[in-house]
């Protein structure tokens, strides 16, 4: 017997015999002497059509117990279809069912479910069109990052899950740890990290960046890919508590060339997933978002904006419009700023740099007038902050300047200080939150739908 997939099934030509197919009903239509059945196995969007008549053992039988959700074989032979909507449909001489789906209780029946009831069955809504149309292009995504990269030379590094350093500074990480948590060992009334399981106090990675940095010092250009967790405690639709982070970390490499890369690096992305994935993309452009395969044309093809922190606050000054937050050099850009940029003034993505220092990271290079950092912050339509990277500090005395005047313990950081005792190079890198990409190339409103299992403040379930 010949199995094969749906999608390989849906390519092949009509009369051919003893094919094998096993999937799970996603609808079923009967009349007295035939029925058809719509079989899906993931490997695709499709589904398989399948018409068996009275001929097929246990007929009568199968038409009651062929449920939505009920996981079958089916053996038959591929012959043109009649009807609209698919070329072949298999004709079916023998269905064995593996097991039933009672639809008494089965939470998945033919309708749209919201996606927050979806989310309370995270174990069965990748059988649904839209989570399984996003899993295949999550996969393809995660695959196009690779390319793009061992295309490039790049050396592809695991960074450490568990860490001491807070890259971000940013009291987001999550603890780790063997203490008892109902006997905490005491000394002079502080926990007694020395008694932990590494002898001090660990978490779990915020950002994979600095180890990152150590790499890129010795084989020049080097991304990391994996999972990241932050302790985010707002609920918004663009933060998880654990998501995957890619991170690029380039050796001589300046900030231009940081924008050049992350502007080469989105454009090669967005044109796989068009190629690769046109079933899902057609899926996504007709069901969740109308615009999403045009606006990812377009930014292949379009040069992206380029502008500093100062003249993203000149424009922002200058708008029409009222901002729930107020604008002035120094403050934040908050996502009301970030969608007004690239959805009004320019239409397209845009890169944001040379920030206030005060609002960004120790480990960004000082520019001349000592009050910006070559930060790089790349924005797009819809979504706002998508990456964000810089040009790192790769003077000791800068580095340690800073350090210090944030109040940091320099011993700490000491081997992250080394790399710029010995041989320091001018480097620099970004961060691309991957669910924030399968957001954007989705058109999915919400990032707790992009991840098969998403862990938010309050929620860790399957
Ligand atoms: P934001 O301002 O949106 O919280 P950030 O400034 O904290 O972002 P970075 O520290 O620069 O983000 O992290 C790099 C990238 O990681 C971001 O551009 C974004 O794509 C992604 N990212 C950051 N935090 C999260 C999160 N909690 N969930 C998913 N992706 C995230
Ligand atoms: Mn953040």
């Amino acid at each position: 017997m010949n199995q094969k997939s749906i999608k390989a099934l849906l390519g092949m030509k009509a009369d051919q015999q003893d094919i094998v197919v096993k999937g799970w009903v996603r609808t079923k239509r009967e009349s007295k002497t035939f029925s058809f059945l719509e079989i899906n196995d993931g490997s695709c969007l499709s589904n398989l059509q399948v018409i068996f008549d009275q001929n097929i053992p246990e007929y009568a039988n199968l038409t009651v117990k062929l449920t939505t959700g009920t996981s079958v074989k089916v053996e038959g032979r591929l012959v043109s279809s009649q009807g609209g909507g698919q070329s072949v449909e298999l004709q079916a001489t023998l269905i064995a069912i593996y097991g039933l789906a009672d639809p008494e209780t089965y939470p998945l029946q033919k309708k749209r479910h919201s996606f927050e009831f979806l989310r309370d069955i995270a174990h069965l809504r990748p059988r649904t069109n839209t989570i399984s149309a996003v899993l295949r292009v999550r996969n393809a995504l995660s695959m196009a990052i690779h390319h793009f990269f061992q295309e490039r030379g790049f050396v592809y590094i695991h960074t450490p899950i568990i860490t001491s350093s807070d890259c971000e500074g940013s009291g987001e990480m999550f603890q780790v740890t063997t203490l008892p948590m109902d006997k905490v060992p005491l000394n002079a009334g502080k926990v007694d990290y020395t008694r932990d399981f590494f002898g001090k106090r660990t978490g779990l990675t915020v950002s994979g960046q600095l180890e990152g940095e150590i790499c890129a010092l010795a084989l020049g250009d080097i991304y990391t890919f994996g999972p990241t967790f932050r302790a985010e405690h707002s609920n918004t639709a663009r933060h998880l508590a654990e998501f995957w982070m890619v991170e690029p970390e380039m050796a001589f490499c300046d900030i231009a060339q940081n924008m050049d890369v992350a502007e080469a690096f989105l454009k090669y992305i967005f044109a796989y997933v068009l190629e690769h994935c046109q079933e899902d993309m057609a899926f996504f452009n007709h069901w969740v978002d109308k615009t999403v395969i045009r606006t990812l044309e377009h930014i292949s093809q379009e040069k992206f904006e380029r502008i500093t922190y100062t003249e993203a606050v000149k424009k922002l000054a200058a708008a029409k419009i009222e901002f729930e937050f107020p604008v002035a050099w120094g403050k934040d850009l908050q996502s009301e700023h970030e969608k007004y940029l690239t959805e009004q003034v320019y239409k397209k993505p845009v890169m944001i740099t040379d920030y206030p220092k005060t609002s960004k990271a120790f480990y960004m290079k000082m520019n001349a007038d000592d009050k910006t950092v070559r930060a790089l912050d790349v924005l797009v339509p819809r979504l706002g902050e998508i990456i964000g990277g810089s040009e790192r500090e790769n003077d000791y005395e800068q580095l340690l300047n800073r350090i210090k005047s944030l109040n940091l313990n320099p011993a700490d950081y000491h081997w992250y200080l080394d790399l710029r005792r010995y041989g320091s190079v001018p480097h620099a890198g970004f961060g691309l939150g991957f669910e924030r990409l399968v957001q954007f190339v989705t058109g999915m409103q919400n990032i707790r739908d992009v991840i098969p299992f998403p862990r938010t403040h309050g929620s860790a379930a399957f």
